[in-house]
């Protein structure tokens, strides 16, 4: 953590706490292996050529092989059948080896993307994306969790921002991010209130919150003037301004002045949702293999 002299927030240093993450997974695999078990092993499926998915995919391979977690690419044309992915699901959840699927999104339109989804076995789900781990953290129940709000997550613990009793202001909705965010919160006894495109008076309940979620992919929509003096800001936006420089949703400059804790971006919650996958392919890799999770 470090305090930029130009604003008064303590910066959440989400690259540097995932690197120290990625590190500790890296020694946990080499002891597991040393100990003559196999590599943890995921195997990501990438359907057509969309480049920036190409993108993802290769860093989320190279982060993988990094830490000893071995990576199958399995890349398959554009006009692949629902049939065919179903059946390379089928085959990837029988395979002992794999303890991750990952199907890189968005899917060619003609592929029905929830229904591959919801094929992978839970257990191999390291996404937390499958209607049964959503419904364990809906619970309470131990599954595999989304990896972005399990990155802020850990940012707050590590930066120890209280959460038990506090107002949580999650903007956004989405199955990946807004909504498991707001549950895990909860979990966590914050009071927790969701915003979304229909909120009303967004900067008024914004304002209310000690910690501020912002993940809606609208670039600087949050403005400083609707940060509570002292919260806590996770900016989990990855927008392009009209320069093409990479924005957050929270106007930057302007909310650090008021808040006590901000994350920049980039460098704050994206390197965390990489470092959360490899955590939880590790996870279920050691129920795999029988070690104590
Ligand atoms: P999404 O489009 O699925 O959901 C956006 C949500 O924002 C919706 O629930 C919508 O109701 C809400 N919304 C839209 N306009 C609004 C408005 N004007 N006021 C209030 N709410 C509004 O997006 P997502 O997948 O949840 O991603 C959100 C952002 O986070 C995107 O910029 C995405 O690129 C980014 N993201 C980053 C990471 C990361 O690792 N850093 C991971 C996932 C998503």
């Amino acid at each position: 953590m470090s305090r930029d002299i130009e604003t008064q927030a303590r910066i959440l240093d989400g690259k540097a706490l995932a690197g120290e993450i990625r590190a500790g997974l890296a020694r946990t695999v080499a002891a597991h292996r040393a100990a003559g078990l196999r590599a943890p092993g995921l195997a990501v499926v990438l359907v057509g050529d969309d480049p920036a998915s190409a993108v993802y995919v290769r860093n989320k391979r190279r982060a993988c092989l990094e830490v000893g977690i071995s990576a199958r690419d399995l890349d398959r044309p554009a006009a692949t059948s629902q049939t065919a992915l179903e059946a390379l699901v089928d085959e990837l959840n029988a395979d002992p080896e794999v303890d991750g699927i990952l199907i890189q999104m968005p899917l060619p339109a003609h592929l029905d993307a929830q229904a591959l989804l919801d094929r992978i076995d839970p257990s191999k789900d390291v996404d937390g994306f499958h209607p049964v781990n959503a419904g364990r953290l809906l619970q309470g129940v131990r599954g595999l969790a989304p990896c972005t709000p399990l990155g802020i997550m850990a940012l707050l613990d590590q930066a120890q921002i209280p959460i038990e009793g506090k107002r949580a202001v999650v903007i956004g909705r989405s199955n990946i991010v807004g909504k498991p965010m707001a549950l895990m919160l909860l979990a966590r006894n914050a009071t927790v209130t969701i915003c979304h495109s229909r909120t009303p008076d967004l900067a008024g309940t914004v304002r209310e919150g000690d910690i501020v979620v912002a993940a809606v992919g609208r670039a600087e929509l949050v403005r400083g003037d609707w940060i509570k003096p002292g919260a806590a800001v996770i900016d989990v936006g990855m927008n392009r301004d009209a320069s093409g420089k990479l924005v957050g949703d929270v106007a930057f400059l302007e909310a650090s002045r008021v808040a006590a804790a901000i994350t920049p971006v980039p460098g704050g919650v994206g390197p965390m949702t990489i470092a959360m996958l490899l955590s939880n392919i590790l996870a279920s890799y050691e129920r795999r293999v029988g070690l104590p999770g």
